[in-house]
């Protein structure tokens, strides 16, 4: 037997059967239209939201990170949560003004964003995170040709980490980001080259659970953003300080203690460096705010028996949620959370293995999992699939076609 992640809280049994929102695990499958698919709860989000502005100073504003779900009516769901939005393609700008968004609110990262992508976004009024000076200097450079002044932040590769990051996006050497000693050069000829000067962006990392490791990534990062503002000679309009606060995905996570962070974060901003008294401060989350808000259903096809284990094969798999198959950024393969969800309320009376519909052995969704007792014809969810669950999964491989999604 391996254990199973933790069930996020707030899913209940109703009927027996794993509800959202008010409605079964088989109402949302028949309002998807087929399984498998994506659910996603408005009240979850709803909550994870309040729940962190309570704890953090009402000064920072909270940005979403769209990569993480950018599905559209999450995204016109978000909207009306938090302040902002960080971007990493021209691509997520379109989605972001489908959906309505004043781009005054977007900020655009990422390394390698190609000319066109650049002007899309200064045409919009979006803020630049820029990662290069190259990519500054062609900037200023469509900035001129266009007649439109671009907004230019500078994205530090600071001299530091989150500590127990699952990924590390700061220190030494990384494709993210201005070296730290080269922004203030850098800065002040952006400044004097006439764009609208944004200030700082300052990721360390991602998929953090202990508070201690955030609250000292967040002290590094004001003492950084302080003495580069100093050296560049010029206020910081914005501070985007990053993120990286975790979701418990696997056995023995325990969820991340945002009052812990928060309380030190208010009494920092109570006594803040003349550098920073008048900037505007950020956090930028992705799965913190949507990851646990997602289920994904998938349903059993077949029952079967191989040398004495017993395999549920069900009509998803790594297609839709590659990170709960281990094949995503992981080196030892554990078990996301995932239950029965149309027998919810059953105690658990088997050992299964569930597995997706590819041809892969690659394609596992649950190995060895203590479970009630399941047929063809019943409902697998897999939980903390809002994040990195249908964008970030190969939906073309093997011809089975995207999942549905829906937000309830
Ligand atoms: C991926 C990314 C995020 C979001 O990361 P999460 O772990 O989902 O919170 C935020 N900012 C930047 C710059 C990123 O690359």
């Amino acid at each position: 037997m391996k254990p199973i992640g933790p069930i996020p809280a707030g899913y209940i049994a109703q009927d027996g059967e794993l509800a959202i929102g008010g409605k079964t695990a088989s109402e949302l499958v028949e309002m998807a239209g087929r399984t498998p698919c994506f659910v996603y709860s408005k009240a979850h989000l709803d909550q994870r939201v309040a729940e962190l502005r309570a704890a953090m100073p009402e000064r920072l504003g909270i940005n979403y990170a769209v990569k993480a779900n950018p599905f559209g009516p999450v995204i016109g769901h978000m909207a009306g949560l938090v302040d902002g939005f960080d971007i990493a393609s021209a691509g997520e700008l379109a989605m972001l003004e489908t959906a309505g968004i004043d781009p005054a609110r977007v900020s655009f990262a990422g390394p390698g964003k190609r000319d066109e992508e650049l002007e899309a976004a200064i045409a919009a009024g979006v803020t630049l995170n820029c990662e290069s000076e190259g990519e500054a200097r062609r900037a200023l450079a469509i900035g001129e040709r266009t007649g439109t002044a671009p907004r230019i932040a500078i994205r530090v590769n600071p001299d530091f980490e989150l500590k127990g990051s699952g990924m590390k996006m700061g220190g030494g050497a990384k494709p993210f980001g201005v070296d730290a000693e080269r922004v203030p050069a850098l800065a002040r000829d952006v400044i004097a080259a006439g764009a609208e000067w944004r200030g700082l962006h300052i990721f360390t990392g991602s998929q953090a659970l202990n508070a201690d490791a955030i609250i000292e990534a967040q002290a590094n990062v004001l003492d950084c953003a302080d003495r580069l503002a100093r050296e560049i000679g010029a206020a910081l309009p914005k501070l985007n300080m990053g993120g990286g606060f975790g979701i418990p995905y696997f056995a023995g996570d325990e969820p991340l203690d945002i009052s812990a962070v928060g309380a030190v974060l208010k009494e920092r901003f109570a006594d803040l460096p003349a550098s920073l008294t008048e900037t505007d401060l950020c956090i930028e989350l992705g799965r913190y705010l949507v990851g646990e808000a997602g289920v994904y259903l998938t349903r059993i096809i077949d029952r079967k028996q191989s040398h004495g284990v017993t395999y549920l094969i069900t009509d998803g798999g790594l297609h839709h949620q590659l990170a709960a198959s281990g094949n995503f950024g992981t080196v030892v393969r554990r078990n996301y959370p995932v239950a029965i969800a149309s027998r919810f309320d059953a105690q658990p009376e088997e050992e299964a293995n569930v597995v997706g519909c590819l041809c892969t052995p690659l394609d596992r969704l649950a190995d060895a999992a203590h479970l009630p007792r399941a047929d063809v014809g019943d409902l697998v969810a897999v939980f903390c699939a809002g994040a990195y669950g249908a964008s970030a999964s190969p939906a073309n491989f093997l011809g089975h076609g995207p999942a549905a999604e829906l937000l309830v």
